[in-house]
């Protein structure tokens, strides 16, 4: 395979960010797969709070159905302890040994790679698109990144991703406020957060 991307998250619930920034590097990157890989028990967030992956799960994959680029992948979910991003790109390197990895966040969350373990040798293993909004000051970001060699740095691709203000924060609080949460989800993700009476 030449071009792969991980596009990796809590997906609590799943929304048109995550698709768009998702749709986004495929296209500008020319990826012929894009994983959507659910976390298991992500390291940096409190756990109690997050949904069953059962249903984290099953909303991404309701999600991702109507592009043939996406692919749900339970790799994180099935392997045992927490979810470290390196394990994850070693083990897709291992099954699909691509040419060029690509593993998309937020430009916010990319600042967290710094704090993750095996930062150096994350970033010599892929390239990482951090989404950023129109009018999002770059230089900040890079200013931040700026205590890592040059050779990471280049590493790093922000992206402009229009549906930036979009969070699954915000949509929980909604349901939970009775707000209405259409046209921020695909129909299949808010039909099933009705059905199975989430974030109330
Ligand atoms: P929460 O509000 O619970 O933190 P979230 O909306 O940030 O949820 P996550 O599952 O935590 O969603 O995010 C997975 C990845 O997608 C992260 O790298 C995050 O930065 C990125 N992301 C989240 N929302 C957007 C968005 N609207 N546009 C682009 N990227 C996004
Ligand atoms: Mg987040």
């Amino acid at each position: 395979m030449r071009s792969l991307a991980i596009m990796g998250g809590t997906f609590d619930p799943i929304h048109y960010g995550h698709l768009v920034a998702a749709e986004q590097a495929r296209h500008s990157f020319q990826c012929e797969k894009v994983l959507f890989v659910p976390a298991k028990s992500p390291p940096h967030k409190d756990n109690s709070r997050i949904s069953p992956v059962e249903h984290r799960l099953a909303m991404t994959r309701l999600a991702v159905d109507t592009n043939r680029y996406f692919e749900v992948s339970t790799l994180e979910i099935e392997r045992p302890g927490p979810s470290y991003a390196i394990d994850t790109v070693k083990e897709v390197k291992k099954i699909y040994n691509p040419e060029k990895l690509y593993f998309i966040t937020g430009a916010d969350a990319v600042l967290e790679i710094i704090s993750w373990k095996n930062v150096e040798e994350l970033l010599s293993a892929c390239y990482f698109v951090a989404a950023t909004r129109p009018g999002y000051d770059i230089s900040n970001l890079r200013q931040k990144l700026n205590v890592l060699p040059a050779e990471y740095l280049k590493k790093i691709i922000p992206t402009y991703i229009p549906a930036l203000a979009i969070s699954s924060t915000d949509i929980r609080k909604r349901v939970r406020a009775g707000e209405s949460i259409k046209y921020l989800l695909p129909e299949p993700v808010e039909r099933y957060i009705k059905n199975h009476r989430l974030y109330l």
